[in-house]
C-alpha cells in the first residue's frame, strides 16, 4: 500500500513541480480579482467537467490551477463537506469535490491530479474515517506547512460502528475473530457524523471559523452565510424532531448498509439493518434477510429503507414479500450526477428524508 502511494506521490509531486515552473506565483494568494463572479455552481461545474472527461483528465497544471484567481481554494473529499463549504463561502472561494457525482464514496481512490489539488489547496476538508483512510498516507507524504486541514470527525463526538441484532458481521472482523475477554472487538469509529443535522450545525460553525481565519477579507460574508445556513439546518432539525415526536413508532428498518447511527441517536430511533456503517459487504445472507423480513412483519413496518447509490435489491425484495414499501433514506455520502446537475444540496436531500421518515414511522 505504502509503496503504491510513494509511486503515485512521486509522480504527483513531479507534476506539481513542473506545473509550478509553468506558472509562477501560483500560490501567492490574495491578488483578488474583483471582476470574477464565479459562483458555487460553476465550482460545481469544475467537478462535472472532470467527471465528464475522466479519460482525458485535465493536465496537472490545470488541476493545480484552481487558485489562480486568488480565491481561497477549498478541496473536499465528499459531498456533505463540499456542500457545507460552498454554502459558507458562496462566490468567494473555489470549492471542489474530489469524489465525482454518482461515485461510490467508500471505494474512492485519489488520482495523482487529486493529490496535486490537495497539495495546492488552502484548506483540505476530509472525513477522517473508513472511506478516506488514504488521507493519512497522502498527508504524511506532503509538505503541510502551507496546507490547513479540517477533519470532520474531529469536530463532533464520535461513536463506534455498532453491530445490532440481525446484522451481518463485518467480514474482516469475522476473519480476525479476536473477541477480547470483554467480548469487544476493536470496533471502528463510525464516520457518518454528517447524517445528524445537529452535528452538521456544529461542523458548519467550526468550518466557517476555519474559513474566516484563512480568508479574513471575506470574514463577514462567510460569517453571515454560515448563520443563514445554520438557520436552515435548525429548521431541518426541528422538522425531524416534530416527525419523531408525533410518530406512531420509533423504529426503522434499513435493508442496506447502515450509515445512520448519528441520525438515530440524535432523534431517539431504534433500528435494524443489514450491514454496519461502512461495510464493504453488500451480499446479505439468507439469515439476515429472514431476520429483517420477520421484523417488518412483526412490527408492522410500512417502509423498508435502502440508502442512496445502492442496488436497492434487498429492500425491494423484503418490501415485496411483506407488502411494505421500499424507500430511499438518504445518507448523503454523495449525489447522483443527475441530482448534482439539478442543484441538490444536503438540505434538499435531507428534506426528502423528513417525508420518508414520516411515512415510515406512521
Ligand atoms: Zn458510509
Amino acid at each position: 500500500m505504502k509503496k503504491i502511494w510513494s509511486v503515485i506521490l512521486t509522480a504527483a509531486m513531479a507534476a506539481a513541480v513542473l506545473s509550478a515552473c509553468g506558472s509562477t506565483g501560483n500560490s501567492s494568494a490574495q491578488n483578488t480579482n474583483p471582476g470574477n463572479t464565479e459562483t458555487a455552481s460553476s465550482a460545481a461545474e469544475t467537478v462535472q467537467q472532470s467527471s465528464a472527461s475522466d479519460s482525458s483528465v485535465s493536465s496537472a497544471s490545470e488541476a493545480a490551477g484552481n487558485s489562480d484567481d486568488g480565491k481561497l481554494s477549498v478541496v473536499c473529499t465528499n459531498f456533505p463537506e463540499y456542500d457545507f463549504a460552498r454554502q459558507i463561502t458562496g462566490d468567494d472561494a473555489e470549492v471542489t469535490m474530489l469524489l465525482k457525482p454518482g461515485a461510490e464514496s467508500h471505494t474512492y481512490e485519489p488520482t495523482p491530479e487529486d493529490i496535486i489539488r490537495i497539495q495546492d489547496s488552502d484548506l483540505f476538508i476530509y472525513v477522517g474515517g473508513d472511506s478516506d483512510e488514504w488521507v493519512a498516507d497522502v498527508l504524511s507524504s506532503m509538505d503541510q506547512s502551507e496546507l490547513k486541514v479540517f477533519r470532520l470527525m474531529d469536530q463532533v463526538n464520535t461513536v463506534e460502528e455498532e453491530t445490532v441484532e440481525g446484522m451481518e458481521p463485518e467480514e474482516e472482523e469475522e476473519a480476525e475473530g479476536e473477541e477480547g475477554a470483554e467480548g469487544e472487538e476493536e470496533a471502528e469509529m463510525d464516520e457518518h457524523v454528517w447524517t445528524s443535522p445537529v452535528n452538521a450545525i456544529t461542523i458548519v460553525r467550526k468550518m466557517a471559523g476555519a474559513l474566516e481565519a484563512l480568508d479574513p477579507e471575506n470574514k463577514e460574508t462567510y460569517s453571515s452565510n454560515a448563520e443563514a445556513y445554520i438557520d436552515e439546518l435548525e429548521k431541518l432539525d426541528d422538522q425531524f424532531k416534530d416527525v419523531v415526536d408525533n410518530a406512531k413508532r420509533k423504529e426503522i428498518i434499513v435493508a442496506d448498509r447502515f450509515p445512520f447511527r448519528y441520525f438515530c441517536d440524535e432523534y431517539g430511533l431504534t433500528y435494524y439493518a443489514a450491514f454496519p456503517g461502512c461495510s464493504t459487504d453488500t451480499q446479505p445472507s439468507a439469515k439476515t434477510v429472514a431476520f429483517l423480513t420477520d421484523k417488518v412483519k412483526e412490527d408492522h413496518i410500512p417502509v423498508v429503507f435502502h440508502i442512496e447509490l445502492s442496488n436497492e435489491e434487498m429492500a425491494d425484495s423484503i418490501a415485496e414479500s411483506t407488502g411494505a414499501k421500499s424507500e430511499l433514506l438518504n445518507a448523503v455520502h454523495n449525489v447522483s450526477d443527475e441530482d448534482f446537475k439539478a442543484g441538490a444540496t444536503y438540505v434538499s436531500l435531507m428534506q426528502h428524508n423528513v417525508e420518508a421518515l414520516r411515512e415510515a414511522l406512521n
